[in-house]
């Protein structure tokens, strides 16, 4: 299981798919990955081995430049299409990594508000939190803030926003997540392999950080909000 994302100067999709190769020794059962494209947020899915979605991605192309991906080993749900990641809620997707252990409270709030439900996953309820704080009229910052505050567990979190060609928010706690500094752009990886062709300039998120994830900037918060300065590490991987 893995998760990747990248704000970059050329097209996502091929970009993702790679470094999601290189996460493949973690295990998985599907794979998926979502773009944001003039604004326009779209996502593709399959089952089984990266080559699936490769074949998928041949047929029904996914353009853009920025974009976050997933392998998934499914713990809440079985491993079908429906279930794999990118989850999208309205304007928001999300990939995850580890359990959110208080899904079933928070689908029981979601469902209060007459929310329903489109996969088996602890992962959704993640997506449809943040769906319903944008509708509330929080920016998608904000939203993004407002839910991992809501949640219980191990996890390693992206969101990307319909409409935000710039923007990743990220979190870690419980499962480690990386970001990669390139030349204009930024990169999100579950470790420095994944990023390896693409950058050695890593900063490793700490327990509970949060991530604001622009092509220019890189903002982290800790786990009380406050603004946190982590390193910006040289690390070398055989690519
Ligand atoms: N718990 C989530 C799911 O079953 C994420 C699993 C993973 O770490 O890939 O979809």
């Amino acid at each position: 299981c893995g998760i990747v994302g990248v704000l970059g100067r050329h097209e996502a999709a091929p970009i993702l798919v790679e470094a999601l190769k290189r996460l493949e020794y973690r295990g998985y059962d599907s794979a998926g990955i979502a773009t944001v494209n003039a604004g326009v947020l779209d996502r593709r899915r399959a089952v089984g081995k990266l080559v699936n979605l490769s074949d998928l991605l041949v047929h029904q192309p996914l353009a853009g430049k920025s974009g976050i991906g997933h392998t998934r080993w499914a713990t809440h749900g079985a491993p079908t299409v429906n279930n794999a990641h990118p989850h999208r809620a309205g304007a928001v997707a999300v990939v995850h990594n580890g359990i959110i252990e208080n899904f079933r409270d928070l689908r029981a709030e979601l469902a209060e508000d007459g929310i329903g439900f489109q996969t088996d996953t602890d992962t959704e309820t993640v997506a449809l939190m943040a769906e319903r704080f944008l509708k509330l009229g929080e920016t998608p910052v904000d939203a993004a803030m407002k839910t991992i505050d809501r949640l219980e567990g191990a996890f390693a979190l992206a969101f990307l926003f319909d409409g935000e060609d710039d923007l990743i928010i990220a979190a870690r706690k419980g499962s480690p997540l990386a970001i990669g500094h390139g030349d204009g752009e930024m990169y999100v990886g579950s470790d420095a392999i994944a990023l390896a062709p693409l950058t050695d300039r890593i900063t490793y998120l700490e327990e509970g950080d949060r991530a604001v994830v622009t092509r220019t900037s890189l903002e982290i918060r800790d786990a009380n909000g406050a603004l946190a300065n982590r390193p910006v590490k040289t690390v070398r991987v055989d690519t």
